[in-house]
Formats: C-alpha cells, structure tokens, sequence
C-alpha cells in the first residue's frame, strides 16, 4: 500500500513523504534526496520499532552534515583534490571536504527535490543532473526505486543514463539502529562482513591504492563483532571505530553485511550488486535533534552504503566508477529483516 502526505518545504519547493506498507514493515521516503525517512518493523516483543534515523522536519535535514538517510551521487565518497581525467581530458570537480569532494558535492543528489510516481508496492523517484553540475560531465538521468519486495525486504534498483561519458556511483545513506532510532549508540549491536579485503586510507580517508585481505587482522569481521568492541579499537581510533571501505565478492546474492541487536532481537542483512561497501559506524556523527525529540550523537547509528570504492577513478585496479555515454547504469541494493 502508497500514502502519499505533504511533509515539509525546503528551498527547492514542497517535500513529500511517501509510505510504503505491507503486514510487516512500512518504509517512509522523501522526494528531498529520495530520503528514507523511517523504517518500522516489530522487534521480537512484536513492538513496532522505528530502525532508521531521521528528522521530523526540513529543518533537520537542512541542518545536518550528515546525509541522513539521502540517496547519494552522483559519484558516492571521495574524490581525492576534487579532479578527475577522462579520456584525456580533465575534469574540475567542487570541493566540499577540504581539497577533496565527499558524496557528490555541496549540492548532491541528497540536496535534490526529485520527482516520483508510484505503483501499489513501489515508488520511483528520478532526477536528471544537469550537465556540469557539481563540475561532472553530461546530463545523467537516474531513477531509485524503493520496494517492500518481499514481507520483510525493502528494495533500492538504481537506474542511470548519461548523454557523456560521467562518473556515476549511487548509493543508500541510511544510518540504522536496530533498537530503535533515538535509543542510544548502537554499542551493543553485533556486525557481520563478508568482505575478502578492504582499502586502507590517509588521514584524508582517501584509499592509498591497496588492497589488504582481512583474513587473520583485526579488520576481519567475518564472525558477529560487537560495535563496542570495534570502537574500542586503537588502529581505528583516528576514525572513532569504522569509517572504512572493504572490497566485496563477486555479487551472488548473498548477504555482503548483517546487523544484529541482542536487546531488540531485530537483524538486518544487507545484499547488493555493488563491488565494495563503506561501514561507517557514526563516530562523529554531531549531536542534533532527531525525531521525536531524541538526541542524536556519535555511534547512534550505523550506515553500510554499497558503492564502487572511494577514489575509484583515480585507481586504476579498483573497479571503475565511469559510466559511458548512452551506458544504463544498474544496480540493487536490499535490506531484510527478521526478528527473534
Ligand atoms: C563517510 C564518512 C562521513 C559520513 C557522513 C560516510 O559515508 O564515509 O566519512 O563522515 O558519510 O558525512
């Protein structure tokens, strides 16, 4: 089942939420950055339990640093010194991390007042990056799709189409806490990684160009780790706990992450065709007023965002973020959950 309601205005016009319902789950989406806005499925009590983070208002959202819940492009991470050369020509990118361009720009495709139209089960928002905007080449259509594809599964397809060769990675900036959002850190939740290698970064979080296999080191997280424990790390303390890319395996459909809370029972499992995920696990995530009046603060939330790898453009043995000229970019990312 689709309800549509008028959510809010921000600068670019009139917001609304979008909710998506089966017996199960009910995922709420913004047409300001093809948000998810909430996500509520029963915890093992059979209490109705809000697992995303977000705010209540556009002022939250034009608050925040923090692209929460916002769908991401057009090329999602890094961009080291904001530049890039394609096919022998140079590209000048705006900066919006120091030197280096994060998530597309000051105005990505989170900023964006997309248009969307639905059918009983699903909704599609699109937006067509004009040429030069955020200093990427060509016009690039996009369409996300969000489903309740099955009784517990929220599907994101993403579809692109440029008129230039571009840069194209997209990808879901959902920060969830399994216990409900506004509960506290997300200390006591369990992770799991099927991730063969991951890329160590500078002090930029820029990928140095290696790829470093987990097995046997302390970025293994192969077996349930703890959060608490992660964070309590000292290798990862310059990043307050993960803020890491790790390369996937060859997408099988299989789950590539899983998210689990003892307290709430809830678990989440993460598939996707992408080729690596960033974890971010919210450590300096900056206090700010969610919804219904909870306090967000660092490690509140954990994001696992399938993309091509940060910097990929300027690696050339990471898979390539470069979408072709009249090339259909497409790619799925899944959320499933289950309670016990
Ligand atoms: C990045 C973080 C960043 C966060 C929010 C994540 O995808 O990896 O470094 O702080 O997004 O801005």
């Amino acid at each position: 089942m689709v309800t549509i309601k008028d959510f809010d205005a921000c600068p670019l016009g009139d917001v609304k939420a979008i909710t998506l319902s089966n017996s199960h789950m009910s995922a709420t989406l913004l047409t300001y950055g093809a948000t998810l806005q909430s996500l509520t499925l029963p915890d093992k009590n059979g209490t109705p339990t809000d697992v995303a983070l977000g705010f209540d208002t556009m002022a939250g959202y034009l608050a925040t640093t923090t692209y929460v819940g916002a769908t991401i492009g057009r090329c999602a991470n890094r961009i080291g010194n904001s530049e890039f050369s394609m096919n022998g020509k140079c590209y000048t990118l705006t900066a919006n991390e120091g030197e280096n361009q994060l998530h597309g720009g000051p105005n990505g495709f989170d900023k964006a007042l997309w248009d969307y139209h639905h059918t009983q089960d699903s909704v599609t928002f699109t937006y067509t990056s004009p040429h030069g905007e955020e200093g990427y080449p060509g016009n690039l259509k996009v369409a996300v799709t969000y489903a309740l594809s099955a009784p517990t599964t929220l599907t994101m397809d993403y579809h692109a189409i440029g008129d230039k060769n571009t840069l194209c990675s997209l990808t879901a900036h959902g920060y969830f806490n399994l216990d409900g959002q506004g509960n506290g850190t997300v200390a006591n939740h369990l992770v799991t990684l099927r991730t063969p290698s991951y890329t160590p970064a500078d002090a930029q979080n820029i990928p140095t160009g290696e790829v470093v296999p987990v097995a046997g080191t302390s970025m293994d997280f192969s077996q349930p780790t703890p959060i608490s424990y992660i964070i309590s790390l000292p290798q990862l303390a310059h990043t307050r706990g993960l803020d890491h890319n790790f390369m996937l395996p060859p997408a099988d459909g299989q789950p590539v992450a899983t998210l689990s809370s003892p307290k709430s029972g809830i678990s989440m499992v993460v598939t996707t065709t992408l080729p690596a995920l960033q974890v971010y696990t919210a450590g300096f995530f900056p206090p700010q007023e969610g919804k219904g009046g909870t306090a967000y603060d660092s490690w509140h939330g954990v994001a696992m965002e399938p993309q091509y790898p940060p910097d990929a453009i300027h690696q050339p043995h990471f898979p390539s973020p470069i979408l072709p000229a009249g090339q259909v970019y497409s790619h799925q990312i899944s959320y499933t959950f289950d309670h016990q």
